[in-house]
């Protein structure tokens, strides 16, 4: 089979905590985590991502107050094509297979995440919904860049979420 893929975004959501919500499109729905911590480009930081429900395509360009009638504030931190890359035992798996496994492995094309990254459902707390992303050792890992604390910024508009709160 081809590769499947298509569109990644990870929102800044400013609500009671602050989190990244990761969303892949998968057979035409947003497929998401939300991500205490956020992405990192160092393939020793393991972070906790906990599945949450789909949400719609249209929302993968999504900034504003309110999430879905919810609290707080959401910008695009990032967003781009995406390629599924997952290959268990060398034979490629559908993304929706993949997820079903519960591991895949992504190739993310934004404009500040690229590379590699794998998410992998765990166990942790017996809690199924747990998944751990962390970047996959490739020529784009970085450990000494901190992307979460340094960027704060929409590459869709360049407002943060501060910004928006203020709006
Ligand atoms: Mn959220």
């Amino acid at each position: 089979m081809t590769r499947d893929g298509g569109v990644f975004v990870v929102q800044r959501h400013h609500a009671t905590t602050l989190h990244f919500d990761l969303r892949l499109e998968v057979d035409g729905v947003l497929v998401s985590w939300a991500v205490p911590k956020g992405p990192s480009l160092d393939p020793g930081e393991k972070r906790l991502a906990v599945r949450v429900e789909d949400h719609d395509l249209s929302h993968a360009t999504f900034e504003g107050r309110g999430a879905g009638g919810g609290p707080g504030t959401v910008i695009v931190w990032d967003t781009g094509p995406y390629l599924n890359v997952t290959e268990p035992n060398g034979v490629p798996l559908a993304a929706s297979e993949a997820l079903e496994a519960g591991h895949l492995k992504v190739v993310l094309r934004g404009e500040k995440l690229v590379g590699a990254f794998a998410l992998t459902r765990t166990l942790l707390g017996g809690d199924p919904r747990n998944w751990i992303l962390v970047k996959v050792d490739d020529e784009f890992a970085d450990r000494r860049r901190d992307l979460t604390s340094t960027e704060n910024r929409s590459v869709l508009s360049g407002r943060t979420n501060a910004d928006l709160e203020q709006s």
